[in-house]
């Protein structure tokens, strides 16, 4: 008995929004993606973005990465995976490694409990500025 989801409708700009994400691998914020989808939507505002990127979240299709204090980055691969932060020129990359699963197992079985998913965020010197 799943929670239904409203019905929303792909319009125009939702899909350059979705497109523009899937191009690239960057994690980026709202303010890149307003940057770029401007260049074919020239009129649209940068609260209509940060709306959209609510809808696509909503319907599963993007995942949004909060950082807490600083800004929210958006990835277009809306499926479970881990991230890198490189604390020194601050670029998020996705992390080669499958989800660790057992995790959850152990913390169900500590906790009689039921995880559907977890986070986990590495932070440290990516392998340029590890060199500097
Ligand atoms: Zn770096
Ligand atoms: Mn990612």
């Amino acid at each position: 008995m799943g929670k239904s989801k409203p019905k929303r409708r792909m319009t125009k700009q939702r899909k350059k929004i979705l497109e523009i994400l899937k191009s690239t691998d960057t994690h980026p914020t709202a303010d890149w993606i307003y940057d770029q989808v401007k260049e074919e939507i020239p009129n649209i505002s940068l609260g209509t973005v940060y709306r959209n990127l609510n809808v696509l979240k909503e319907m599963g299709k993007i995942m949004e990465l909060n950082y807490g204090s600083s800004y929210s980055r958006f990835d277009g691969n809306p499926k479970n995976h881990y991230h890198f932060t490189c604390v020194g020129c601050g670029k998020v990359m996705d992390v080669d490694e499958p989800i660790h699963v057992e995790i959850n197992h152990n913390i169900e079985n500590k906790m009689d409990c039921n995880i559907d998913h977890h986070r986990m965020e590495f932070f440290g010197q990516c392998s340029e500025c590890k060199n500097e």
